[in-house]
């Protein structure tokens, strides 16, 4: 067996993979351990994944659907009270209704409840979240489109293996781990030629 990835052998790699994270919700389209490689499983959770799921614009968007993570919390909503000028957090309780408000982390919060007992009216600022670039946004995409394509080909070897030799699904593949590629020059015959050569193909010092 050989990863969709970087083609290496991956038959003792242990970890399944999650087309769409967990974080998002997904416990069903998940590929079987080797389909990826242990190494580019954490790669792609660590340098594709994250980057996407930590952006604030999608983490209002678990806030406002109530995704709860693997660890069953729902992230919260990072805000401000325009009166006290605290930062606050809003909350959400995964399986609960309604929504808390608390003061956020390293915030005098007695200050801030006393100040809000004190008083009939207030402003609560949410800013909207930036999406995330579309590099990040792109590369997200092109991981899950190589996965579902193997997840389509599970019942058949030889489709999985047209899959991992495809030289057209090189330049996706590549894309998603940012394999560099070098240039170089020579001359020949006078003139300068271009020289492309990909280095680290398989990636190995990239992923490590
Ligand atoms: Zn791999």
């Amino acid at each position: 067996m050989r990863c969709i990835f970087c083609k290496v052998d991956s038959s003792s790699s242990r970890s399944v993979e999650h087309i769409i994270p967990e974080s998002l919700g997904n416990i069903d389209h998940v590929l079987p351990p080797g389909i990826v490689c242990d190494k580019c499983n954490n790669y792609i959770s660590r340098e594709v994944e994250k980057p996407f799921l930590d952006s604030r614009y999608i983490q209002e968007r678990r806030f406002n659907f109530g995704i709860p993570s693997k660890k069953k919390r729902i992230p919260p909503m990072e805000g401000f009270h325009l009166q006290t000028s605290t930062l606050i957090h809003l909350l959400k309780v995964d399986g609960e209704e309604g929504i808390s408000v608390c003061a956020g982390p390293n915030t005098d919060e007695s200050r801030w409840v006393n100040s809000l007992l004190s008083s009939k009216a207030g402003t609560l600022i949410l800013p909207i979240g930036e999406k995330p670039s579309d590099k990040v946004v792109s590369r997200f995409i092109g991981k899950v489109g190589l996965e579902v394509l193997a997840h389509r080909a599970l019942d058949d070897p030889e489709i999985l293996d047209e899959i991992v030799n495809k030289t057209e699904l090189d330049q996706l593949r590549d894309y998603v781990r940012m394999v560099t590629v070098s240039r170089n020059t020579r001359s020949v015959n006078g003139h300068r030629e271009m020289l492309f050569f990909e280095r680290n193909r398989r990636l190995n010092r990239i992923i490590e």
